[in-house]
């Protein structure tokens, strides 16, 4: 695959400006970070970007990203998993990633604590299926404590917080989920519970306004994507 490094660079430049101007206008103690979403784009990209000093990399199908994954092993790059997670995968996410963003069922949850045992502590997030659609992905509003109160006996979890993709961008979904995040913050008091993961290329400033603390952004990066 051909791509422009100058033109990915000034991409980046740009995002990250873009994303500054939002921290400071949200009056942000601290800032939002950026997670670069590298789904379809090569390893080639992301060790340029890597280099220029992008520090996270989220990514959604799990072969792909073993591939990069394996093919960058000399950069302490920081590796999210933002897919949907099938029971049959857990077993490599527990053992490739730094953070896995999309815990939405206990069963998921049970196993990749099994399975990150002996490693550093699995920082997780759980999907919030906000606009309670049946064709969205993230566990119900009203499952959130209940999946919560499993997920806190897991030793080898982190437990640090929410994502969410809203149905569309510019409702009221930010508000709701920054809402149900200090709603279990005061709930469950978990020392770690400090991330939330919402806003995308679309919609990134109006994620930072609303309390995100990171966003996960991949066509303003890295361009468009296609899917062979
Ligand atoms: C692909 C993807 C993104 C990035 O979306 P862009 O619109 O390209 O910025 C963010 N979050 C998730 C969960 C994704 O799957």
């Amino acid at each position: 695959m051909h791509w422009d490094k100058s033109k990915l660079l000034i991409n980046y430049q740009q995002v990250l400006q873009a994303l500054d101007a939002a921290n400071q206008a949200a009056n942000r103690q601290s800032p939002a970070g950026l997670l670069a979403v590298s789904k379809t784009k090569p390893a080639t990209m992301i060790r340029a970007l890597y280099e220029a000093g992008q520090q996270d990399f989220g990514e959604n199908y799990l072969q792909e990203a073993l591939d990069k994954i394996d093919e960058l092993k000399d950069l302490p790059i920081t590796w999210h998993y933002i897919g949907s997670i099938q029971r049959n995968k857990t077993r490599d996410i527990a053992k490739y990633f730094d953070w896995v963003h999309t815990i939405e069922r206990e069963v998921i949850a049970k196993r990749l604590n099994e399975q990150r045992a002996g490693l550093a502590p699995l920082n997780v997030l759980i999907q919030v299926n906000i606009d309670d659609e049946d064709s969205k992905s993230g566990c119900l509003p009203d499952e959130l404590p209940s999946l919560i109160s499993s997920m806190m006996g897991y030793e080898n979890l982190c437990l640090r917080g929410l994502m969410v993709i809203p149905d569309k961008a510019g409702g009221d979904a930010f508000v709701r989920t920054k809402a149900l995040f200090d709603e279990m913050a005061e709930r469950f008091k978990l020392p770690q519970w400090d991330s939330l993961s919402m806003g995308m290329s679309g919609d990134m400033a109006e994620a930072v306004a609303n309390g995100s603390t990171m966003v996960r952004v991949g066509t303003a990066i890295f361009g468009a994507r296609e899917y062979a």
